[in-house]
């Protein structure tokens, strides 16, 4: 007979972190956090330039926190190593390089399968963010500009001209980042930025003032096309501007087709349904992070979804 768990965790960011250690310290034993790649926080190890600040209120959502984990603000760095610390004091058993496949449910059991083999749990938290499947324009991108468009810092170098997608914190972080190094221009549809918080508003300002980074306020892109391997991009105002990288910083995608292999059930836009204590219609089945909302979460919240869930599966075993 297999191991049975208490509860399978699918996805080691925030949110399946929280998960683990608020199960640890309140008392439920046999657990397991699968993760796909070859760490934890995959999303911030992608996508967090190095160094950047990390707000715990993050995009203006100030957050409580309800649970046994103390984040505070820091860096990338600083809370990469809070998670390592907290993962190996709480000696949690996790598989990297683990990617699930789908879940079915037999009687009061959840067999999930996996590239690693299958696992067998009495509950479940799907907790696999919404960075899988960053948002992409409406418009083509042309293949032969594949790498110069790309939804994080991976392959920026020194001295690009580079054009900037988003008007929200990561959209502002990343042009004041790349601006001490690259000529960089933002470009947001809105005629004004309202999304990102006050301290990443008024670094904007500063780098727009010192005409170390320019604005496309009020201004959509049509297309982008290649040419002589730059990226021509064609503004809605007709106007046009060659550049050496384009990056979209536009958020991501709930991942329906994954949540529906794990016998989760969406509602007609596509947003996962569950009640206050994050169960889905599937009893037994949860859902933490980012995929709990259509936009938005943020670190702090994930960590409170973590220790909401596993008090509510604590209370049903007592
Ligand atoms: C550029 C950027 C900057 C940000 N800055 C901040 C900030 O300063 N402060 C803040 O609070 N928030 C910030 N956020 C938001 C924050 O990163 C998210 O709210 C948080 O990571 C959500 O955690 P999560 O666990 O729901 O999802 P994620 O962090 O996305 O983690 C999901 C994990 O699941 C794994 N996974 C996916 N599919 C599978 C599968 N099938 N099997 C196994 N594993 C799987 C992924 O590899 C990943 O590791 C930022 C986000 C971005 C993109």
């Amino acid at each position: 007979m297999k191991d049975i768990y208490d509860i399978i965790i699918i996805g080691g960011g925030p949110g399946g972190i929280g998960v683990s250690i608020e199960s640890k310290i309140l008392g439920l034993e046999k657990i397991l956090l699968i993760e796909k790649t070859d760490n934890h926080s995959h999303t911030i190890r992608k996508f967090y330039k190095d160094k950047k600040r990390v707000d715990k209120d993050w995009q203006g959502q100030a957050v409580n926190l309800e649970g046994n984990i103390d984040f505070i603000d820091g860096t990338k760095e600083s809370t990469i190593d809070y998670f390592d610390t907290l993962l190996d004091d709480h000696l949690i058993d996790a598989r990297f390089n683990c990617e699930v496949d789908k879940v079915s449910k037999d009687s009061d059991l959840f067999k999930v399968v996996t590239s690693d083999g299958e696992f067998v749990s009495k509950n479940i938290v799907v907790s696999v963010g919404r960075m899988g499947k960053p948002n992409k324009p409406s418009y083509i991108v042309p293949p032969s500009l594949k790498t110069q468009v790309n939804f994080n810092l991976d392959k920026c170098s020194n001295g690009e001209k580079i054009i900037i997608i988003g008007g929200g914190d990561s959209a502002v972080e990343y042009a004041c980042d790349l601006s001490e190094t690259n000529d960089v221009t933002l470009c947001y549809r809105g005629a004004e930025l309202t999304k990102p918080n006050p301290t990443n508003i008024s670094a904007f300002k500063t780098f727009l003032d010192s005409g170390k980074i320019c604005a496309k306020l009020g201004m959509d892109i049509d297309s982008l096309d290649s040419e002589h391997g730059k990226i021509r991009v064609e503004f809605k105002d007709k106007s046009s501007e060659l550049y050496d990288r384009a990056i979209y910083a536009l958020g991501g995608t709930t991942p329906i087709d994954f949540l529906k292999k794990c016998g989760v059930v969406v509602d007609d836009r596509g947003e996962p349904i569950f009640d206050a204590n994050y169960e889905t219609k599937t009893a037994g089945m949860f859902i933490a992070g980012d995929i709990a909302f259509k936009s938005g979460g943020s670190i702090a919240i994930a960590l409170n979804h973590g220790h909401k869930i596993v008090s509510y599966i604590q209370s049903k075993s007592i």
